[in-house]
């Protein structure tokens, strides 16, 4: 079945990314138009707090909510930052860059609009190092913005003003962490922060913050131009709107693709990416990017939404999902997740920069074939030690994910290695 995509409908994979009179004719900036004549900012907070938005980053907290959290009457409290967190690094995840580099004026409108809901004075792009194609676009695209008036002083006679800034990684996983992305901007280590308080009151420079996924930011000129009703309606579930889902894998045709929120696992695996690849046969699915629980077979008819994908066991995370197939090693694909999450460590935390590293070490000797009985066990106490709630922010208790439901779904596959001591697939 056929249904609108906002926010990808003027993207093709034949196609150059659209410039800015082509976004115009395609009623880009006409959101920001409309918001500028006839909408205070209180009221585009509450538009967007109704449409249900749920971040799109991977954590689905809900954007009204967290725009709401800004002080908005206090002089004292500018300059107020709003930032983009293009920072897009979970493995696995490219459904940012997709946005990015096909349509780069509908994020630097969402931009705008959000920045003009919460009176930001500063907006920043926190881009992932290594995409350097949309880095060309996104500063070409902030002038042409400066230049056709929708950036600087006075917006389109608002009386809103906007500076806005490309800033761009040097490649570290951690930066993607909203208060380890803020200490980056201020040009310190790239180490979180802790919460609270939350950005919203004490963020870049001290001062009140909004971080939100670029994905997020492109739905805001749709709410904004189409309403409530229409983006709501877009989706299969209670969450609002599309989602940008993604599937890569031992499948026929891993891509990503626009698609109404709640779509099944079963169609974007068997449909959209057109199934496994003759002589694979699905083993697991990581719904969300790598820190997310593996789901198996039994979960196809899940449909992919923040409630269902958390029921079944998981989390929708980015959307973008991870197929294991029959012919690879389960071990050796979770010791693959490990080696990035214990690299990627900021080291500022003592689980974290020693836990993963042990993770990382055991897992390596299961698959070499030095495992040893206890070693399952050890792996098993190290999603407990490296859970929520005793590390400083979400990279260890995510990196433990795919282990935790690893040893649960696939737990033959490490006691074989155990037992015959060799990697059974190899
Ligand atoms: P989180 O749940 O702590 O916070 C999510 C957002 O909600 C933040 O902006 C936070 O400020 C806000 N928030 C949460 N609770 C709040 C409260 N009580 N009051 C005010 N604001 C509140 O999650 P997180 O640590 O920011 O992000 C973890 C997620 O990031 C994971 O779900 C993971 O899937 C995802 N992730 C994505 C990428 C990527 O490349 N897109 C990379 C790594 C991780």
């Amino acid at each position: 079945m056929m249904t609108e995509r906002p926010l990808t409908r003027n993207i093709y994979p034949d196609r150059p990314p659209m410039n800015l009179k082509e976004y115009e004719k395609t009623g880009g900036y006409a959101a920001l138009r409309k918001v500028c004549s006839t909408m205070d900012p209180a009221a585009l907070q509450k538009l967007v707090q109704d449409s249900n938005l749920k971040g799109r980053g991977g954590a689905g907290f809900s954007t009204g909510m967290k725009w709401s959290l800004i002080p908005m009457d206090d002089k004292a409290t500018h300059p107020k930052y709003l930032i983009a967190n293009a920072d897009e690094m979970e493995p696995g995840t490219f459904k940012d860059r997709l946005l990015l580099e096909g349509n780069p004026h509908q994020l630097i409108e969402g931009m705008i609009l959000a920045a003009y809901a919460i009176q930001a004075d500063i907006a920043y792009v926190f881009l992932r190092w290594a995409y350097h194609e949309a880095a060309t676009l996104i500063r070409k695209s902030i002038q042409e913005a400066y230049d056709a008036g929708y950036l600087g002083t006075d917006i389109l006679g608002s009386g809103f003003h906007l500076e806005m800034y490309l800033h761009t990684g040097v490649g570290r996983y951690m930066c993607g962490e909203e208060t380890a992305l803020l200490n980056a901007l201020e040009g310190k280590r790239a180490t979180p922060r802790a919460k609270p308080p939350f950005p919203q009151i004490s963020g870049l420079f001290g001062k009140p913050t909004i971080v939100n996924n670029v994905e997020t930011l492109c739905c805001v000129p749709h709410i904004v131009n189409n309403g409530v009703a229409w983006f709501k309606g877009l989706s299969y579930s209670d969450d609002g709107g599309t989602k940008v889902y993604g599937v890569s894998g031992k499948v026929k045709r891993p891509g990503a693709w626009e698609l109404p929120m709640g779509v099944t696992m079963r169609e974007l695996i068997e449909e959209h990416a057109g199934g496994m690849k003759a002589g694979y046969e699905l083993k697991g699915v990581l719904p969300g990017g790598a820190s997310t629980d593996f789901l198996t077979t039994q979960h196809l008819d899940i449909k992919m939404d923040y409630k269902s994908v958390a029921a079944a066991g998981s989390r929708l995370g980015t959307g973008t999902m991870i197929v294991l197939d029959s012919g690879t090693c389960p071990v050796g694909f979770v010791h693959n997740l490990q080696h990035f999450f214990a690299q990627e460590s900021c080291g500022w935390c003592t689980p974290c920069r020693e836990g993963l590293p042990w993770v990382e070490k055991i897992l390596l000797a299961l698959e070499k074939g030095d495992g040893k009985p206890e070693d399952i066990e050890l792996l098993q106490m190290h999603t407990q030690f490296l859970g929520p709630g005793n590390t400083f922010c979400a990279l260890a208790p995510g990196a433990m994910e795919p282990l935790q439901s690893a040893l649960k779904y696939f737990m033959d596959d490490f006691e074989k290695h155990v037992e015959h001591k060799k990697c059974p697939y190899n």
